[in-house]
């Protein structure tokens, strides 16, 4: 079969790209220029015409993906921004909803061989931040609490809410949508929630400073000593590798019983002093942080319940230690870290 990717050249979406030309499908990626599709061209050469490109430049305008989908077998949608630079929050929310919308469009008008349409959300999307009491999120969970922050506090909204606010508004319209236009559809929606995502890059990345978001933090609170002793043992969420997100895309495109639910992904939770301390393990040089803090008296705020995925999808996680290995291994050979 053949599958769009939207946003072929983001740092997840590679990794799924890749996985899903080792197993055996076509992929159509769609980037915002040509220039964005050639590091692909050639990272997945060895599979020729198996791979190719359509150029969507706006992915919020009406019919956007009108020819992107047509012939397809089935739809991973991943271009989304991510990013804290938003002023006003629609700068964010809009791309994030919007472009969730035109997929869903095209895919209904033009997608007639698409079985399945599976869209990349978050767990941002799932949990609230700044809760009295740890809890445990599921799939039933909502951050409804993002959206009201974006809507009392507009511009003024912290950043990671500002994102956070995209990623449930986007998931919650894909849900909206498909309930309203399940009858006339012959293909279902499944969506995936990775938590952060960690792990080496094999997109193309000039250099250091144009890391994308998630490995940004990782490379600036493990490795360049962003965070002072209380951040580092304060700040952190759940986590899963690059590697296994994608894998966790793939088996939401092939398990039939996937059909029409959501999938909390996550290998657990962290601090950024877990990090520290496994790539200290690995590189005597990263600095030593917060030296009293210890993983058994830490306590996690958010922890995911993960189960679901495991159960249906089958998920299973890298470690960290070997995520921090590779990532290391990956910094080292681009001369960013020795
Ligand atoms: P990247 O920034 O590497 O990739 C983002 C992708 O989306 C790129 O292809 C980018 O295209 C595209 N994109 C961004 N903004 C727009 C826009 N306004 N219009 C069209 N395309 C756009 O980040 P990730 O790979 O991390 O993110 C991919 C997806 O994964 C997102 O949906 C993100 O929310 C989700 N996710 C990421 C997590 C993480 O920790 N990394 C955690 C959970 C979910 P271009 O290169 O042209 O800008």
């Amino acid at each position: 079969g053949k599958v769009l990717v939207t946003g072929a050249n983001g740092y997840v979406a590679v990794w799924l790209v890749k996985q899903l030309l080792e197993q055996g499908f076509s992929v159509r990626g769609t980037v915002r220029s040509p220039a964005k599709a050639e590091h692909l061209k050639k990272l997945f050469a060895s599979h020729g015409d198996k791979l190719e490109f359509v150029v969507v430049e706006d992915i919020t305008k009406d019919g956007a993906f009108d020819e992107a989908v047509k012939g397809v077998d089935a739809i991973q949608h991943t271009a989304s921004p991510f990013h804290f630079n938003a002023v006003d929050p629609s700068e964010i929310i809009g791309p994030a909803v919007a472009g969730t919308g035109t997929i869903l469009q095209s895919a209904l008008k033009f997608g007639t061989n698409v079985k399945r349409v599976v869209v990349l959300s978050s767990t941002a999307a799932v949990q609230e931040a700044g809760l009295p009491e740890p809890k445990v999120f599921t799939e039933k969970d909502w951050n409804n609490k993002a959206i009201e922050e974006v809507e009392t506090k507009g511009k003024d909204a912290d950043q990671i809410e500002k994102y956070t606010a995209s990623k449930t508004l986007a998931e919650k319209a894909a849900w909206a949508w498909y309930e309203k236009n399940k009858a006339q559809l012959k293909w279902d929606l499944v969506v995936v929630n990775p938590p952060f995502v960690f792990g080496p890059l094999i997109h193309e990345i000039s250099d250091v400073s144009a890391l994308n978001t998630s490995m940004n933090l990782w490379y600036l609170f493990v490795l360049k000593g962003a965070g002072d002793a209380a951040t580092l043992a304060t700040v952190g969420n759940c986590w899963a590798d690059v590697r296994d997100v994608a894998t966790a895309l793939v088996r939401a495109l092939e398990k039939p019983e996937a059909g029409g639910e959501r999938f909390i992904i996550s290998a657990g939770p962290w601090k950024w002093q877990d990090w520290v301390n496994s790539a200290r393990k690995f590189s005597p040089s990263v600095p030593a942080g917060n030296t009293e803090w210890k993983r058994e008296t830490n306590v996690d705020p958010i922890i995911t319940d993960s189960s679901k995925a495991s159960k249906v999808l089958g998920v299973t996680y890298i470690p960290l230690d070997q995520t921090t290995k590779d990532i290391l291994a990956d910094f080292e050979q681009r001369g960013w870290w020795k």
